[in-house]
Order: C-alpha cells, then structure tokens, then sequence
C-alpha cells in the first residue's frame, strides 16, 4: 500500500486577484446585454478572440461556462434536458449541459455572481472548428434560437508539419469574416488595434508558459489541478491587459515556492502527465488523492493548449492562422508523441495518466493506441481512467481511485528497484 499523507492543497494567494477578474468579467458582459454595448460575440476557446477584441466586442466562452456546469456537477442534472431534444448522451458534455442549462433556465453564473441571471446573448456566434466539430453545432442552435449570425474557420485535422498552406488557408478564413463582423459593429478594422491584441494575447501566452514550467522545478510548485483554476484569464482574457497583469502577479508567487523549495505536494515523489480533459467534477477529489500518495501531476496538455508560441504582431493573420493550427489537438499523432516526449523530459514525468473522456474523442488520445507506443518506445509507464469531463455517470471513483492508486504503488516499486540498482 502506497504511503499515505495528511492532505492540504496549498492555496495560491493570487487566487483572490483571480475571482475579482472573473467576477469583473462577467459582470461587464451581463451590463452589456443590459445596456446594448458593447457588441457580444461568442467565441470558441480557440477561435479568434484577438479579432474580436480588436473589433470592440466582448468575448464570452461558452466552453468556460461548460467547464464551469462541470465544476459545480450542475451538468449531471443539466445534461438530461438536451439529450431530451435530441442531443445524444454520446456526444460533448460541453454541448449537452450547457444548451440543457438554458432551456431549464439555469446557470451556475447566478450562483457564483448575483444579479446575473442569464448567459450573455450574443450578437454574433464565432466558431473555429480547429478542436472539433461540436462546437460548431452548439453555437449553430444559439444562432438558430436568437437568429444571430454564425461563422467562422473550418480547420485542418491532423496535421503534421503546419505548411505555409495551411496558414494561408486560415488565414484566409479569419480575412473574410471580417465584413460580417464590420456590418454588426459599425467600424471598420483598425490593423492597429488587431496588432495590439495579437501583442497582447501573445504576452499573456508566454506567461502563462512560464507559470506552467515552474512544475519543472522539484518539487513542483504547482500541480495540474491548480493549472485548471489559473488558466481561466488565459482562456477567457486573451487579448487584454487584465490577464497580462494576472500572470505578472502569479509567476513571482510561484517563482518564490521554487526559490524556497516550497512543495504543491509534500514530500513529492512520483510526478505524473495528464493527458486529455480534466474531470471537472472532480477536480478537488483527484487532486486531494494525489496530495495523499505524494504525486504531482506537474504538466498537462491541456493546461499547455492556452501557449500560442507564433502569435506576432507584425502578421497579425497570418500568426494567429499559425497559432490556431499548431494547436495539440489539430495535430498528427506523431506529432502529439514527439510533443509528449518533450513534456516528459521537461518535466521529468515518471508516468502518464490518459483521461479517456467518454464524450470527448476529440481531446482523447489514448484510443488508437498512442499510450503503448509511448511505452514501447519510452518505457514510460500509463494508465487509461474511463471517465468524461462533465458527465459524471461515465465516471466511476471507485474504480478511478483503485486505478491510480495501484498506478502509484507500481510507480513506488520501480523506483525502489531503481534505488537499490544504482550503486552508492
Ligand atoms: S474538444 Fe471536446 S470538450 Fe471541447 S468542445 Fe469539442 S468535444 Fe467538447
């Protein structure tokens, strides 16, 4: 049996800055739609929020709102309503809770924020199929029921090497969105405005990188499951200084535990990748779990999905055409191996966790066998959780429990063996 720890998750003191931000930002979209300025545009997580700003409007994420039915497991009784209309069970838990969630009318918003009583009607639905193509679906039955617009960029899959021609591809698309999104504002496009958002988001995107490597250092200061919640400007904010000035804020906190060898988890001994979603309704279980066994999961892919490395003012198009393809989840599987493989040295993971979200084929990446070859090639061990990121029937603590315990038990072994091989 593995060694167990009294847990305590160390708190973050950024964290407080964090709920003012979101809370701000959300209480400027809900004075939006009250006042009627400025313009709302709905965008996917990696859509072009930079046009957007650039064009005056605010920018709401509807897969932050999804994230957050998932958190608050509000989805498990929201998913329901949409499998009723038709949604099958079967496809995004992002998609099903949060259109369930309208037509029972609920948020979890009005709980978190008071007087907010709905999502923010949008004025246009942006999408970028570049992650998968229920968004575009979930954004298509918002634009049917306001009747507002729907665009957006039809993405490459699979992609190896990002080409000149994909870029110029997408880049092409971000182009011509443009009028529709100048016929609903008014404006036409300052360039100068887009090269400051682009600069904007790309300064956000390489803090945020920062803050994720401190994981490298050892032990960790941050784990995977503090990433979920530091993410939220990078995600929701891209593109202001708000965000920007968050990071400035978390990076030295984080920059002090490293200096002063201050663990997220005592007495770190396995340090873990996760790969896939999270399980957002169980966030604070798994993490708690780790803490016991003295396991950090110290880098994720999905927390790493927020760096966008090719953003650059001077091609404002151009990079965010870039930035948007060279996203992990639009690439080749021996691409996402060769970037595993980095993220194993970087970080010196001794095992990797596969999150099989049953609703989420999209960001799963254990099911054409990718977590064999790793091994095989490797040796670096893993094991698959069944589960899903909102839908908790797919999830069993049970068995999630029992798996990773054994998981870190074997993971203990190896290193022991390890120890005693290695001659003093
Ligand atoms: S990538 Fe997965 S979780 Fe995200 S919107 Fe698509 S199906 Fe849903």
């Amino acid at each position: 049996m593995a060694d167990r720890k009294e847990a305590s998750i160390k708190k973050i003191a950024a964290i407080k800055t964090m709920r003012k931000l979101m809370a701000g930002h959300f209480y400027e979209l809900d004075r939006a739609v009250k006042e009627g300025y400025p313009k709302i545009a709905w965008c996917t997580s990696v859509g072009p929020a930079e046009l957007l700003r650039a064009m005056g409007f605010l920018v709401y994420f509807p897969e932050n709102h999804g994230a957050m039915l998932g958190a608050t497991r509000m989805a498990t009784e929201t998913i329901p309503a949409a499998n009723a209309i038709g949604y099958s069970p079967d496809i995004c838990s992002y998609l099903t809770s949060d259109i369930g969630a309208f037509v029972q009318g609920r948020t979890p918003l009005s709980d978190a924020y008071e007087g907010i009583e709905s999502i923010p009607k949008p004025d246009v639905l942006v999408y970028n199929t570049n992650q998968c193509r229920d968004v575009q679906d979930w954004f298509a039955w918002y634009g049917h029921h306001w009747s507002r617009p729907v665009i957006g960029v039809e993405s490459y899959r699979n992609v190896g090497e990002v080409t000149d021609v994909h870029v110029a591809g997408i880049a092409g698309q971000l182009k011509a969105l443009v009028p529709t999104l100048e016929s609903i504002t008014g404006e036409k496009l300052d360039m100068d405005r887009l090269r400051e958002a682009v600069r904007l988001s790309r300064e956000c995107s390489d803090l945020w990188k920062a803050v994720l490597e401190t994981a490298a250092a050892k032990p960790a200061p941050l784990t995977f499951f503090d990433s979920t919640i530091h993410m939220a400007p990078a995600v929701v904010m891209r593109g202001t200084q708000a965000a920007i000035d968050y990071y400035n804020e978390l990076l030295p906190e984080l920059n002090t535990r490293v200096a002063e060898g201050v663990a997220a988890v005592e007495g770190e001994r396995q340090r873990l990748y996760w790969e896939g979603m999270p399980v957002w309704g169980r966030l604070r279980d798994l993490a708690t779990q780790f803490l016991e066994l003295g396991t950090a999961v110290v880098a994720s892919t999905y927390a790493n999905s927020w760096i966008f490395t090719a953003l650059d003012e001077q091609e404002p198009f151009e990079s965010m055409a870039r930035a948007y393809t060279e996203l992990f989840i639009v690439r080749s599987d021996p691409y996402k191996e060769a970037y595993i493989e980095e993220m194993i040295d970087t970080f010196s993971v001794d095992g990797i966790i596969f999150h099989e979200a049953k609703t989420c084929p999209n960001n799963t990446n254990c099911l054409h066998g990718m977590h064999l070859r790793l091994h095989e090639r490797l040796g670096v061990p893993s094991i698959i959780i069944p589960g899903d990121l909102s839908d908790l029937r797919c999830y069993s603590d049970e068995q999630a429990r029992t798996q990773i315990e054994a998981f870190v038990e074997q993971l203990d072994g190896q290193s022991r063996r390890q120890a005693m091989a290695t001659p003093a």
